[in-house]
């Protein structure tokens, strides 16, 4: 017999079978004990949940003239017809390759015939969210007079692109991702009934792989199988899921707490660079992080259920404070949100990355002392850091605040704004503020609105990595010789100021676009923008006589501040925006 795969073979034929979900497929079976079923179903939840599984056992249960207890005997004529797909009135339509009005008219036609052999009529229509606006009104027709023999169930990975009148139509049920441990649980027991020794460890590996879907963890076990030699072990089911080892995640996660960004940084690289999967990384680093978590609050449980902690895990586990592993779990989860909706994955990594290793709090002091320029404060250890640090932060805002209210530049307007490259690690690039200025002060609006219009167009002149860079920016200034960039994040920007092939096709490109027209290309991050434009401002208002030139003589001090706000909208449009005191 040929070789079929173990999510055929290893199918639920019975509700207690179906891994996961006790409450729903109780409630299924209580409804069909107490002859209380509905005319429609909607079955929702990720894929490989058991949606359609369950669908099928209830259109078994429902008719099986053996049924006990609401399950199906499997053994009648009834169920394995069922089983088979044989049964002529249990009708399985897959909506992704059947979305037309006809289909559903045909269904709703032949609905309206009782049942020949069964005592009711099951359609389950798979993946649901895929008929058309014109399936959607037959099928609502059809759901809107139920005929008493014929029952629909609908199931779906993507409840909401289904109409609401439909869904209001039909008893719903959510099937929840399978845990990790049911999951795992249920393949020891398929390869107990096939005897194939395996690790425990490579069942986890599996099953975490496999992110709440049992097919997925049936397809993965099916690969390994074919990749061991006899036992099923960890380095097998590694192979097959491109999960990292723990040792890289270790290590990974080391620098970070050291605070070495540029380590974590390489070590990142080198991990894509094996060809794992940006999302899969996330996906494990977290699920790392509230190991790490687990462990410092129940050791034993968690080695009993993972089955594999190196040394370096366990050094880690009690070194690293709760606080930083939550505030990592945080920014990581972030992270998969981010990357859900981009191409660019790998970048959204990277500022992942340098986020973790400078969360700890002895990065904090350091960027906050480094800005501080040559007066320190000593930190104090048995005062919280946190408060430290953010008793420095205010010192910095009065500074900054008697700096504007005395009228004087300040004096570090050349110095970063954020803080540079340092010996600790990487913190932000450096704002060449005198630089920025140079731009402000020829910006037009004109010239702004031009590079805008080209902006995306322009973007896509440049390479697929090049492109991948510049996809979080815009232009936020620009005059007859310079444009300034903004960036959503402070570590792209850094990369692409050093990236001087980038610059130059950027400027050859622009000139292509806007007739001679080649700018010197500035970059800044949009954290460390208000602030520089806000001493652009002031910087401004410093230069009475230059705005005079511009505008006109006799300035009052209102005047003043009106010719200051003028320049900036010239220069800004529809950034800036007047708060009245
Ligand atoms: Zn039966």
């Amino acid at each position: 017999m040929a070789y079929q795969a173990l999510y055929r073979v290893w199918r639920s034929q019975r509700f207690e079978d179906v891994v996961g979900q006790r409450a729903i497929t109780q409630t299924l079976k209580n409804a069909i004990i107490q002859n209380k079923t509905s005319h429609a179903y909607l079955f929702t939840g990720p894929r490989g949940t058991g949606k359609t599984s369950a669908a099928k056992i209830f259109a078994k249960a429902i008719n099986c003239p053996n049924s006990q207890d609401g399950e199906p005997c499997n053994e009648c004529e009834m169920c394995l017809s069922i089983t088979e797909g044989r049964q002529e009135d249990v009708i399985e339509i897959d909506a992704a390759s059947n979305n037309g009005v006809e289909e559903i008219r045909f269904i709703r036609d032949r609905a309206n015939y009782a049942p020949t052999q069964a005592t009711y009529k099951v359609y389950i229509i798979d993946e649901v969210h895929m008929l058309s606006t014109g399936a959607f009104n037959a099928l609502l027709k059809t759901l809107e007079e139920p005929k008493e023999q014929v029952i629909f169930i609908l199931a779906t990975t993507e409840p909401h692109k289904i109409p609401l009148t439909i869904i209001s139509r039909t008893q719903r049920f959510d099937f929840k991702r399978i845990g990790i441990s049911d999951i795992a649980n249920h393949l020891a027991h398929i390869l107990k009934e096939i005897q194939l020794p395996y690790e425990e460890a490579a069942l986890q590996v599996i099953a975490r792989a496999a992110e709440g879907g049992m097919r997925d963890a049936l397809s993965i076990l099916d690969q390994a199988i074919s990749y061991s030699e006899g036992t099923i072990t960890l380095e097998n089911a590694m192979q097959v899921t491109g999960s990292l080892t723990n040792e890289m995640m270790d290590s990974y996660l080391q620098h970070c707490f050291q605070g070495e960004p540029e380590a974590a940084l390489e070590n990142l690289a080198e991990i894509l660079a094996e060809g794992k999967e940006a999302r899969r990384f996330l996906e494990d680093m977290l699920l790392h992080c509230r190991d790490l978590l687990m462990y410092q609050q129940a050791p034993k449980l968690l080695a009993e259920k993972v089955g594999y902690l190196t040394e370096t895990f366990k050094e880690l586990a009690e070194k690293i404070p709760a606080d930083l592993l939550y505030e990592w779990i945080r920014l990581l989860n972030e992270t998969q949100n981010e990357v859900r909706f981009t191409n660019n994955a790998n970048i959204y990594l990277e500022v992942a990355t340098v986020k973790l290793a400078t969360q700890g709090p002895k990065q904090k002091l350091a960027v906050v002392s480094n800005n501080q320029g040559t007066e320190s404060i000593p930190a104090r250890t048995n005062d919280s850091q946190e408060l430290q640090a953010l008793k420095q932060e205010v010192q910095q805002l009065q500074q900054a605040i008697q700096q504007l209210q005395s009228g004087q530049p300040q004096q570090n307007q050349a110095a970063p704004v954020k803080a540079e490259k340092q010996n600790t690690g990487y913190v932000g690039p450096r704002v060449p503020k005198e630089q920025v200025f140079q731009v402000l002060q020829e910006a037009t609006k004109d010239h702004l609105q031009q590079v805008r219009q080209v902006w995306m167009d322009l973007l896509q002149t440049l390479s697929v990595t090049q492109r991948a860079m510049l996809k979080a920016t815009e232009p936020l200034a620009s005059g007859p010789n310079r444009l300034l960039i903004a960036f959503d994040y402070g570590i792209v920007c850094q990369k692409v100021m050093n990236d001087a092939p980038l610059i130059l096709a950027l400027q050859n490109n622009l000139s292509k676009m806007i007739p001679d027209y080649a700018p010197t290309i500035l970059c800044i991050a949009k954290d460390a923008w208000p602030e520089v434009r806000q001493a652009y401002v002031a910087f401004a208002k410093q230069q009475p006589q230059e705005i005079a030139e511009l505008e006109n003589e006799e300035l009052t001090e209102e005047t003043q501040t009106v010719n200051v706000v003028t320049e900036a909208q010239k220069i800004f449009g529809d950034l800036v925006t007047v708060v009245d005191d």
